[in-house]
């Protein structure tokens, strides 16, 4: 890093001086990483802000760059997406289901039904995973007794699944993907009758599993958690379990993602959408303490938590041309009356979303297994759709993948409001892993995704001939090999 040497943006201003700093900074670039042409964003058909053809915002602000694109997927990535196999993720679906119930109160011993027989079943197969991968990958069942809290009336052991793929280069940065395997019937407190939990959530448990299946035999430069956690149907007990273990262990998570109900792709009026998924990501981080809110609040930082700006980063390298689905973001932490796993890791400060096929049918979630009036209810294995499940699983490959091999987050990302101005000035700290430079992001303000990359080369500071009033600025890593960290908004100092 050179935090000394003047960046060409920082040069006095010139007549052309605009002009200038796009080329200026792509040749500081010196990035093989894309067409850092250093031509001002054009109001061109076909670019993200073209789009909406919202006057309030198309082709305004003019600034520097050029239009901001998907990421390319790597000929690795292409190779291990190929290996995402439907019917493995049907074997998986339809065995769990076979415990008869997975419910968290359920039996921990009985060899054939309930929780314990499942948890078993998973952590067996993680360890055939682990075997392939050099002793990289490690499986442990860590637990604990949760006391009689709610939805939990006697002591419980509550059990997770954790397949940890160390990184290659950068191994305390770390993601995780989960799904949770135990399930429930209509009454939540009900361990007994069949709930075979196909859909809510074998679909996300076997996401995570054909993922660890996948990446066993892969090296990441960063660490990848691939979980299968329990008690998520009483209060969400062994993700905070999780988030809580990794806390204390000092982990740098960088990201968790939640695959939950991404079994089907049908509709409860029968409309099937098989190539949407949701991915629901929280506005204002609900650990963010009241200055830096308010700041936040002050700046219009309201849509740029790190968590949005997974969702924003997770539309660029899990696109349709990669993954053959369409990732929905929805700017919400959760459906209505609805929770997930995601939120225990918030509520760790961790960034954190969550998976969602595109449209549920309740009749087939969180029901006794029965027939009334004709229709069938109950989350059965036979109203999952095993090609849409598969394409989850790439978003989620694509996603997980571009994260760990890219550099981590930038840090301390500033902006500087000492004076009043209309130019942008940022600086930044390197975060972890290898960074070869650093990109700018900009979009309108009234924009949700970024429309415009500005390559400022491998500097920690930077200015922009753009006035930080009228548009939202992001900084984000680019690896030695073009794989782009998830952007940091930045706050004023
Ligand atoms: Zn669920």
């Amino acid at each position: 890093m050179s935090d000394t040497q003047p960046t060409p943006a920082q040069t006095p201003a010139q007549p052309s001086r605009r002009a200038l700093l796009g080329t200026g900074a792509a040749a500081a670039a010196g990035l093989a990483v894309g067409a850092a042409d250093g031509s001002r964003a054009q109001a061109a058909p076909g670019r993200p802000g073209a789009r909406g053809a919202d006057p309030s915002t198309e082709g305004w602000p003019d600034g520097p760059g050029r239009p901001l694109r998907p990421q390319r997927a790597d000929a690795e990535l292409r190779a291990l997406l190929r290996e995402v196999d439907p019917r493995r993720i049907q074997a998986t679906v339809e065995r769990l289901a076979a415990f008869g119930t997975r419910h968290t109160l359920s039996s921990q011993t009985d060899p054939q039904r309930g929780i314990g027989a499942a948890r078993d079943w998973i952590a067996e197969q993680m360890r055939g995973y682990a075997a392939r991968s050099g002793g990289r990958m490690t499986v442990s069942v860590p637990s604990y007794v949760q006391q009689p809290a709610s939805r939990i009336p006697t002591p419980t052991v509550i059990s997770n699944v954790v397949a940890r793929l160390e990184g290659s280069t950068d191994p305390g940065r770390v993601y995780v993907v989960s799904g949770h395997y135990d399930s429930r019937a209509t009454d939540v407190m009900d361990f007994t009758s069949d709930a075979p939990g196909a859909d809510d959530d074998a679909s996300g448990v076997a996401v995570a599993m054909e993922l660890a299946r996948i990446m066993a035999t892969r090296r990441p430069a960063a660490t990848i958690v691939f979980a299968a956690v329990a008690g998520e149907e009483q209060g969400l007990y062994g993700a905070a379990f999780l988030a809580r273990q990794l806390k204390e262990e000092g982990a740098d998570v960088q990201a968790m993602f939640t695959d939950d109900i991404v079994g089907s792709s049908r509709a409860d009026d029968g409309e099937v959408d098989a190539t949407s998924v949701r991915l629901f990501v929280e506005g204002l981080p609900r650990t963010e303490d009241a200055q830096r809110r308010a700041t936040r609040l002050s700046i219009g930082g309201e849509n740029d938590s790190p968590t949005r700006q997974l969702g924003r980063f997770v539309t660029e390298v899990a696109t349709r041309e990669v993954t053959g689905m369409q990732v929905r973001l929805v700017h919400r932490l959760d459906r209505y009356l609805r929770g997930g796993d995601h939120r225990a890791f918030l509520d760790a400060g961790f960034p954190a979303a969550r998976f969602t096929e595109p449209a549920e049918d309740f009749a087939h979630q969180h029901q006794d297994v029965r027939v009334v009036d004709g229709q069938q209810y109950g989350d059965l294995p036979r109203f999952c759709d095993w090609d849409y499940i598969a394409g989850v699983a790439r978003v989620n490959a694509a996603t997980l993948w571009s994260l760990a091999q890219a550099p981590g987050v930038p840090l301390d990302v500033t902006i500087d409001t000492t004076d009043l101005t209309n130019n942008t000035t940022l600086t930044w700290r390197a975060g972890t892993g290898e960074a070869a430079g650093y990109e700018v992001v900009w979009r309108p303000t009234a924009e949700p995704l970024w429309q415009h990359v500005v390559p400022v080369g491998d500097v920690s500071r930077t200015t922009l001939d753009l006035s930080k009033d009228n548009v939202v600025l992001g900084v984000r890593a680019v690896g030695p090999r073009g794989h782009r960290s998830p952007a940091v908004f930045p706050f004023p100092g």
